[in-house]
């Protein structure tokens, strides 16, 4: 859920909430596991909406195995021990007064990506916190994949909430070499986007159904890829 950009939560809290709820519970009905999102990059500047919000969801959903927080997408370039580590654990304490168990994973400066400062000043306060590390094929390579193995070896549980591709027409071996590193670590990862937004990121091309049941012309490059990686997901 978006929450700064205009219609964002901010703009129109209810409504979004409504979405966010309708996505949940569809989820929650079908069996897999749905990542409630702060989609911010300036989530420090609203730390008092962010706790409240999060409060409502471990009340709505704290119980349901389905469900897990991620309090902030991707901080900019700020400091990991000054400004996200003490967001987070304000928003943490928040939810683990009602929900002590679900998963509740944490961004890192620079767009997610900076899991080795995390590594040196980790949140250690609470149980069952993950750090999120975000990649797109074609800008995040092997200086990030060694960055991250660097942090595992430390002792930090990463999950990739966020990765891109732009499917074959580029750099389809990038996309693999980050598929085996996820698989070899046993690191959960999420594609972005299961949305029909022009970018080369997005799974579906423009106009695509809103309800699904598409087709292979409905696939964008990146869709193709990502389909092909999930059918093929080795046991
Ligand atoms: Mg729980």
């Amino acid at each position: 859920m978006g929450v700064e950009d205009p219609g964002g939560y901010l703009y129109n809290k209810q409504a979004n909430k409504l979405r966010l709820k309708t996505v949940v519970e569809a989820a929650i009905e079908e069996g897999i596991y749905v990542i409630i999102d702060w989609h911010s990059h300036h989530a420090e500047d609203h730390l008092e909406e962010a706790k409240l919000f999060f409060q409502e969801m471990a009340q709505t959903y704290g119980e349901s195995e389905n469900v897990i927080y991620e309090i902030y997408n991707e901080p900019l370039n700020v400091s990991w021990s000054e400004i996200v580590k003490p967001y987070a654990i304000q928003v943490i304490k928040a939810i683990r007064a009602i929900d002590p168990d679900n998963l509740i994973i944490v961004g890192s400066p620079e767009w997610s990506q900076r899991v080795d400062l995390v590594a040196e000043d980790p949140i250690t306060t609470f149980p069952n916190i993950a750090y999120s590390l975000h990649f797109y094929t074609i800008y995040h390579q092997d200086w990030l994949r060694e960055r991250a193995t660097a942090a595992i070896n430390n002792g930090i549980p990463i999950f990739v909430t966020e990765w891109g591709s732009v499917g074959y027409s580029m750099i389809d071996s990038e996309a693999n070499k980050w598929m085996n590193w996820c698989n070899t670590n046993k690191i959960s990862h999420v594609n972005w986007a299961v949305n029909d937004k022009d970018e080369e990121w997005s799974i579906v091309i423009p106009g695509a159904s809103i309800t699904g049941q598409w087709q292979e012309s409905d696939l964008t490059e990146a869709g193709k890829l990502a389909k092909n990686i999930i059918s093929n997901w080795p046991d």
